[in-house]
């Protein structure tokens, strides 16, 4: 089963990703992810991503659509995929269709994460992830059981996003509604988009997901 899930900076795509992995036996893939680690390696076009990433800002379609490809092609994903984070322009959307084409390959849902943007400032800007196990952790709305120790895996270590700060935060809001939400329309017309209340609590709309996907 292949999907993709929609929705502005802070709607709980990874969150949830994290959770569809698990109980779907799919893969997550998430386009910020990968960019992240490219620029962690400190190579020239790692500096030059973080650049783009750091004012909110949109990598080039071209790069985006060959790290997916080949990413797609690799054994893990046989069983299927989320993606998260892209497409995030038409051009990707329709690149998307051309790749999975050529892979045989489908995008069976679409699901848009329904949520309020001026809530994404606060879910964003207060996020954390542990550095040992990417569990995801928030100042106030999700801390670990006890401070400072991760519930899954114990470590101690936790990092912060770069851009997770609110001058960042509101490019980031702006380029989904100019760049990523006309997608929406794009997978309407083909009759595979849902959505689901992003608002809900974590594990209500994990409950809408999995009602969706069966
Ligand atoms: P995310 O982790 O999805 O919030 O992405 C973090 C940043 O990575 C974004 O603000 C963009 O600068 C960049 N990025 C992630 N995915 C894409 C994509 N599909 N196309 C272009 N830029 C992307």
């Amino acid at each position: 089963m292949n999907l993709i899930l929609m929705g502005p900076p802070g709607a709980g795509k990874g969150t949830q990703a994290q959770r569809l992995e698990k109980t779907h036996s799919i893969v997550q893939l998430s386009t910020g992810d990968m960019l992240r680690a490219v620029v962690a390696s400190g190579s020239d076009l790692g500096k030059q991503f973080k650049d783009v990433m750091d004012s909110g800002g949109l990598v080039s379609d071209d790069m985006i659509i060959a790290m997916i490809s080949s990413r797609i092609d690799q054994d893990d994903c046989k069983n299927g995929f989320i993606l998260d984070g892209f497409p995030r322009t038409t051009p990707q959307a329709e690149a998307l269709d051309v790749m999975l084409e050529e892979k045989q390959l489908k995008i069976e849902h679409v699901i848009e994460m329904k949520v309020d943007d001026d809530a994404m400032v606060a879910r964003i800007t207060g996020r954390y992830t542990c550095a040992g196990c990417s569990a995801g952790y928030h100042d106030e709305f999700q801390k670990p059981e006890t401070e400072g120790v991760c519930d899954q895996c114990g470590t101690g270590e936790f990092t912060r996003r770069d851009d997770d700060n609110a001058e960042t935060v509101r490019s980031r809001l702006q380029a989904y509604h100019d760049q990523t939400a006309p997608i929406l329309g794009y997978y309407k017309e083909k009759g595979i988009m849902k959505s689901v209340d992003g608002m809900a609590a974590i594990d209500y709309v994990t409950d809408q997901l999995n009602a969706i996907l069966g």
